[in-house]
């Protein structure tokens, strides 16, 4: 049985969660106080690569709530966290922003052009023909090949934009691999981060969402208590129709407020 008050943690996810494009939904930031004041924790997780976390702490502040980098995971950084163990000393390859290097970097990893020895494949806004040659490059010849997060496509305000499962199809299409492992949501690379980063066990953790294959699949399938909210993506109909269905379902998060004084 899964309970909001066994939850000692929650893993929420921002755009159709928290807020809306630029809007915050309401009833978002009294959910934060709540959760704060009983006792519990939280901890913001994106798949989206292209951002880091301070572009998070900047977009949150804006929306009222103060938080400190350590509260928001990317997909970015738990690539950062996996290779770091995985393989210690050696230099990726790297597909992706600036903002993806300097996490990278700041966990004591040092891209390089030449002579990779693994590849990261991260969402690139500045990709040009001469990347996709030298990344194709390095896979046909065999690297380790990890991917931050699988979404063919990002949503913006004006409609969505080529993600790095988009990507990756292309370096399929010329090389016939597809990645050895991918981190972000659904797979494990980044529940393991905010397990580390955390210090708790999956049991304690919830995942709340509005994306049933990415959000809640992430639940299911590792062990957390996983939460629907209605409040972006997912239709009751979607929903229905879905084999992914989460333990809990809200309109909203600020609908779980009363539930976390239990
Ligand atoms: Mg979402």
């Amino acid at each position: 049985m899964h309970n909001i008050s066994d939850i000692r943690l929650f893993m929420l996810d921002m755009d159709g969660t928290f807020y809306l494009g630029n809007d915050i939904i309401p009833g978002s930031l009294e959910f934060i106080q709540a959760v704060k004041d009983s006792g519990r924790d939280y901890l913001f997780l994106t798949n989206n690569s292209s951002h880091n976390a301070l572009h998070y702490v900047k977009k949150l502040h804006n929306m009222g709530l103060d938080v400190d980098r350590s509260k928001i995971l990317t997909s970015g950084e738990a690539t950062a966290s996996y290779v770091k163990h995985a393989y210690p000393g050696l230099k990726p390859y790297v597909l992706g922003n600036d903002f993806l290097i300097e996490e990278l970097r700041e966990a004591g990893i040092e891209p390089v052009k030449d002579n990779a020895d693994y590849v990261i494949a991260g969402f690139d806004t500045t990709l040009d023909y001469a990347k996709m040659t030298r990344v194709c490059d390095y896979i046909r010849a065999g690297l380790p090949y990890i991917a931050t997060h699988p979404d063919f496509n990002c949503p913006t305000e004006t409609g969505f934009i080529p993600d790095i499962g988009a990507i990756m199809a292309f370096i399929e299409a010329s090389t016939g691999r597809k990645a050895d492992l991918i981190i972000g949501k659904p797979y494990r690379g980044i529940v393991d981060a905010a397990l580390e980063r955390t210090g708790l066990r999956v049991q304690d953790l919830a995942m709340v969402g509005d994306r049933l294959y990415t959000d809640i699949e992430t639940g299911n399938r590792h062990g957390m208590t996983s939460i629907l909210v209605m409040s972006g993506e997912t239709t009751p109909e979607m929903l229905a129709e879905s084999d992914i269905k989460p333990h809990l379902r809200y309109d909203k998060l600020a609908d779980m407020i009363p539930l976390l004084k239990s």
